[in-house]
C-alpha cells in the first residue's frame, strides 16, 4: 500500500515567498490525512499537481495561528462547493473553544463538522493502523501525531504451499488470513507452515511544534520517517528554547538515538533558507532531509527500500513549468537536495530577514 507525504507547508510562524506556514498531507492508500493547516494551504494544494481534494480529516498540532488559519478559508470553500459529506477535525484539548470564534468566520457550511479533543497518550484506531497523539514541549498544549501501521503477515512461502498440496487459490489466501485449511487430497495446513514471521508495518512521527523532547524520543523509535521541528539553528539555540522550538542539532541528535531510517526537518523560521539547517543536521545525522513545499517522501515497506525524498514531486505541472522549484527529480536521497549544503540559497526566500540578519521579533508561534 503507498505511503507518501506531501509537504505543503514548511516555513514556520509566517510564510516567506518560497515557503507557506504549517501543512503536510498524509497520503495512505486511498486516504488523505491533513496535519496542521497554515494560512493559504486551500491554495498549496490548488498549486499541487493533487488539487484540493474533499478532505474527510483533519489533525491539528496546537492553536498557534500558524497551524489554523487556513482552516476556515478551506471549509468556507468546502461550503461554496456544496460539499456534503461530513469532515471531523482532530486536535489536543481547546479545539472547541478556538471552533468558538472560528465558526463566524466560515458561517454557515453545507456539511456537518465534528470536532475532537485528543490528549496525548490517546489513540485512533483505523483500518490497518493507528493514530495516536504524542505529548510534545512547545510551552502550550500542544500533541505531535505518530501513525503507526499494524503488522503485515509474514512472506507466503509458495514452494511449501506446492509440496504440502495446496493448490494456489482460495486455500492461499485463506492462509494468509491465518486460517488453518484443508488440501484437496485431505491433509491440514496451518498458516505458520507456509508463512514466515510477521513484517512490521510502517511508523511516522509527525511532531509539529516541539523542543527535543524524551516524549518524542520514544514514540520515533525505529521510524521510518520522524518529520521534526527544525526552526532554528544553533546560533539561535536560546531563542529556540525560549520560543519551545528545537535547533537541527537536537532534532538530529533525537533522530540517532532513536534510529530513525530519515529526518525531515520542517517549520523553518524564516531567517533560514533550508541548507544551513540541513548542514548542521548532518553533522550529527546524515540521513536527514529539510523539504521544501511541494516536495513528498515516498515511503515504502521496509523489505522495499528506505524513505526517499522527491523534490518538487507535488508541483502541478504549470508551477513545475515556471522553473520556480526545478521539476521533479525523483527518487534522490537525502544528499540529493531538499535543502542540501550545496545547493545555492533561494535568493528573495525570506521576508524581511536576509540570512545573518536577525528574523523579525515575535513571540512564540
Ligand atoms: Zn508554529
Ligand atoms: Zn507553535
Amino acid at each position: 500500500m503507498d505511503l507518501d507525504l506531501v509537504f505543503l507547508g514548511t516555513a514556520g510562524a509566517a510564510p516567506t515567498a518560497r515557503r507557506a506556514t504549517p501543512a503536510l498531507l498524509l497520503r495512505r492508500g486511498g486516504e488523505r490525512l491533513l496535519f496542521d493547516c497554515g494560512e493559504g494551504t486551500q491554495r498549496q494544494l490548488l498549486r499541487s499537481a493533487i488539487g484540493l481534494p474533499e478532505l474527510e480529516e483533519v489533525f491539528l498540532t496546537h492553536y498557534h495561528a500558524d497551524h489554523y488559519l487556513g482552516l476556515p478559508g478551506m471549509m468556507k470553500t468546502f461550503a461554496l462547493r456544496g460539499r456534503e459529506v461530513p469532515l471531523t477535525i482532530h486536535g489536543p484539548p481547546g479545539l472547541s473553544e478556538l471552533f468558538s470564534s472560528l465558526r463566524r468566520i466560515f458561517g454557515r457550511l453545507t456539511y456537518p463538522y465534528e470536532l475532537v479533543e485528543v490528549r496525548p497518550g490517546e489513540s485512533l484506531k483505523r483500518d490497518g493502523y493507528r493514530l495516536t497523539a504524542v505529548d510534545v514541549d512547545h510551552g502550550v498544549q500542544a500533541i505531535g501525531w505518530a501513525l503507526a501501521e499494524d503488522e503485515r503477515p509474514g512472506r507466503f512461502d509458495l514452494e511449501a504451499a506446492e509440496r504440502l498440496g495446496v493448490p494456489a487459490g482460495p486455500l492461499f489466501g485463506a492462509l494468509q488470513r491465518g486460517e488453518t485449511v484443508t488440501t484437496p487430497a485431505g491433509a491440514t495446513v496451518a498458516p505458520a507452515e507456509v508463512l514466515g514471521p510477521a513484517r512490521p508495518g510502517r511508523k511516522i512521527v509527525l511532531t509539529g511544534d516541539t523542543r527535543a523532547a524524551r516524549t518524542v524520543l520514544e514514540a520515533a523509535n525505529e521510524a521510518e520517517v520522524l518529520v521534526h521541528d527544525g526552526s532554528f539553528g544553533e546560533e539561535e539555540r536560546e531563542r529556540a528554547d525560549e520560543t519551545g522550538h528545537a535547533t537541527a542539532g537536537d532534532a538530529a541528535e533525537l533522530a540517532r538515538v532513536a534510529a530513525v531510517k530519515l529526518l525531515a526537518l520542517t517549520h523553518l523560521s524564516n531567517r533560514y533558507f533550508g541548507p544551513e539547517i540541513a548542514r548542521e543536521a548532518r553533522a550529527v545525522f546524515p540521513e536527514t532531509v529539510v523539504p521544501r513545499d511541494f516536495d513528498i517522501i515516498d515511503v515504502p515497506f521496509a523489505e522495499r527500500g528506505a524513505p526517499v525524498l522527491v523534490k518538487g514531486g507535488a508541483l502541478g505541472h504549470e508551477e513545475a513549468g515556471l522553473g520556480g522549484h526545478g521539476a521533479g527529480g525523483g527518487g534522490e536521497g537525502p544528499h540529493g537536495g531538499g535543502g542540501d549544503p550545496d545547493d545555492p540559497p533561494d535568493g528573495g526566500d525570506p521576508v524581511g530577514a536576509a540570512p545573518g540578519r536577525p528574523a523579525a521579533p515575535g513571540g512564540a508561534r
